[in-house]
């Protein structure tokens, strides 16, 4: 099948990594829609609209559950179809757990877990109805090696998302639909930047290849498990992480 014609939803593409993989479907004539609590996901999908590929941005919270369903009924009306959903969207607010009180945990849980979990519900039967879809979740190194510094409700977050993907991978298989995880390790984004502020080559050395990740790195292995290529790859969490953690 033409990819022209395959409807990608990327959520938290206003910004960093899923801004790139929203320029990086695009590329490969995929229709893109954004789905992002900033505003500046306009300005994204204008940037991609100049270039004379088709993408269009809605504003979505991702944690609240009614309005992930209003969004993905709008865009099954408009396009008559949902190929691929990259849940992508995330946040890592720093909360030492002595600290760390129940909304923080449920706020983390909310946006960077139950926003897969609505979107998956909302998407699948419209995948299964055309028997073709290619779901990608973001993880995070964090899920693989545990988070130090305040962060042990994202690392739980990408650990649920890492169950939640195994497990559909299995259920919708034979419906021509392939469900994985990308597990990032450190990326230079405006969202995660700060950390790295001041210190960018001192974390370089830490990675085996030498340098710290970039959006494209991740945007580039995303559009892989898209395509029609990566038709039996289901249910794995690939690292994207320079080699800083190689299990
Ligand atoms: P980013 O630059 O902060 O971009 C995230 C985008 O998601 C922003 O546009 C943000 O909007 C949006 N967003 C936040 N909460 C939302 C909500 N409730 N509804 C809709 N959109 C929302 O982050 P990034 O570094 O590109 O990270 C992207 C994903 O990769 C995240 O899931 C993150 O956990 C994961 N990851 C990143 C790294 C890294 O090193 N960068 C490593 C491992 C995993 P606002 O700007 O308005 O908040």
């Amino acid at each position: 099948m033409n990819t022209m014609n395959r409807v990608a939803i990327v959520t938290g593409a206003a910004s960093g990594i899923g801004k790139a993989i929203a320029f990086s479907l695009s590329q490969s004539d995929h229709q893109v829609v954004i789905a992002d609590l900033s505003e500046s996901g306009a300005a994204v999908a204008e940037e991609i609209n100049i270039s004379g590929k088709k993408c269009v941005f809605h504003n979505v919270d991702v944690s609240i559950k009614g309005s992930v369903q209003e969004f993905v009924h709008q865009i099954d009306g408009q396009f008559g179809r949902i190929d691929i959903l990259v849940n992508n969207a995330g946040i890592r607010p720093t909360n030492p757990f002595r600290e760390m009180d129940f909304e923080d945990w449920d706020k983390v849980m909310k946006v960077n877990l139950y926003s897969s979990f609505y979107f998956c519900s909302a998407v699948l039967p419209i995948m299964e109805r055309n028997r073709w879809g290619r779901i990608i979740n973001i993880s995070s190194l964090a899920a693989q090696q545990g988070s130090t510094g305040g962060h042990s409700h994202y690392a739980a977050s990408k650990a649920g998302i890492v169950g939640l993907s195994k497990s559909l991978a299995r259920e919708y298989g034979r419906s021509g639909i392939t469900v994985n995880v990308v597990a990032p390790g450190w990326i230079d984004t405006p969202g995660w930047g700060g950390a790295l502020d001041g210190k960018r080559e001192q974390f370089a050395k830490k990675v085996p290849v030498g340098r710290i990740g970039r959006p494209e790195d991740v945007a580039d292995a995303i559009s892989f498990l898209a395509s029609d290529n990566a038709e039996y790859i289901t249910g794995i969490t690939l690292p994207i992480n320079g080699g800083l953690y190689i299990s």
